[in-house]
């Protein structure tokens, strides 16, 4: 089969939340490290000076805080903001009023849509009371979401979400989410079904997976996500998707992380400040390795135009 694609657009996926114990609750006391000098120091004098256009999705505690708002507001560089949910931090139903020591497992998408709904437009209208603008792109707390979401989702007006981890499946005393099935390449979603592809312009939203790469006899998937997979890896999975997708005229590999993952003590992943470089020092790798190919970056919202321009 001839190589019909022209385009490799790489986006940058991050999950931007207080900081968090090894066991993935908030820290207590409750401390933004992984905003106030993730980044502005250590992730965009790398983006910076490869021309990544990250997206950073936040979620409510950062946007309830000053000091991050002051922080998104004056960072330097380009980027998107967009917004993550943890479902038991706001209204309605807001099960937390005291985030430090606190750990959250619930899947949005196990609440009614409606309230569901509520949640998402709180967040979303959070954000714009304090950053002045719509965020148009998303990914669910723990990738909790479902066609009910998406459904919610595109009623406020978002354009990307970025929930879908391609053959993983999360399972949840309340009901899990299940990708196993799901498309490795951004589509449009089907209305009754997140892990099938509708026909392109047969609705407005479109879902931009998290890029992975199945193993064999493997339960769970090689990431295109520093930490998880060293620099080789990246490439490897990188490589994959642009063989097995040669026929799509646009490639995209969408990297994800959570803002706590370049602290130290930050998160249950980098421990010290050798392993925060070592994280670093692969991501800047596969990045750099990304540019020297060719390959282009944008934010989220930027492949909407690309695989649904019509919706
Ligand atoms: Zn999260």
């Amino acid at each position: 089969m001839p190589n019909k694609t022209e385009r490799v657009v790489v986006t940058v996926s991050i999950d931007t939340e207080c900081d968090h114990d090894i066991n993935w609750a908030r820290s207590k006391p409750l401390t933004f490290d992984s905003i106030n000098e993730g980044l502005p120091n250590r992730l965009q004098p790398i983006y910076r000076e490869i021309g990544v256009v990250p997206t950073y999705l936040l979620t409510v505690e950062v946007l309830e805080d000053d000091t991050c708002v002051n922080t998104l507001k004056t960072l330097q560089g380009d980027f998107e903001y967009g917004t993550h949910l943890h479902a038991g931090f706001i209204e309605p139903y807001k099960k937390y009023h005291e985030y430090a020591g606190v750990a959250c497992s619930d899947f949005q998408c196990n609440d009614p849509e409606h309230i569901e709904y509520q949640k998402l437009e709180n967040l979303s209208n959070l954000f714009t009371e304090k950053l002045g603008t719509k965020p148009t792109s998303f990914r669910a707390g723990r990738y909790g979401a479902s066609s009910q979401s998406i459904r919610n989702l595109e009623k406020l007006g978002y354009l990307v979400d970025t929930s879908v981890t391609p053959r993983i499946l999360w399972p949840e005393a309340d009901g899990g989410v299940d990708f196993r099935t799901a498309p490795l390449q951004p589509y449009v979603p089907a209305m009754d079904d997140i892990n099938k592809a509708a026909a392109v312009g047969a609705r407005r939203i479109i879902e931009a997976p998290v890029t992975v790469k199945a193993r064999p006899f493997r339960r769970n998937p090689h990431w295109f996500r520093p930490w998880f997979s060293d620099a080789n890896t990246m490439k490897l999975i990188a490589h994959y998707h642009l063989k097995k997708f040669q026929d799509l005229p646009v490639v995209n590999l969408n990297m994800m992380f959570h803002s706590m993952e370049v602290i130290e003590q930050a998160s249950p992943y980098p421990q010290t400040k050798a392993d925060v470089d070592v994280f670093l020092s692969s991501m800047h790798e596969v990045l750099t390795w990304c540019q020297e190919e060719g390959f282009e970056f944008s934010g989220l919202t930027d492949l909407h135009s690309i695989y649904n321009p019509q919706g």
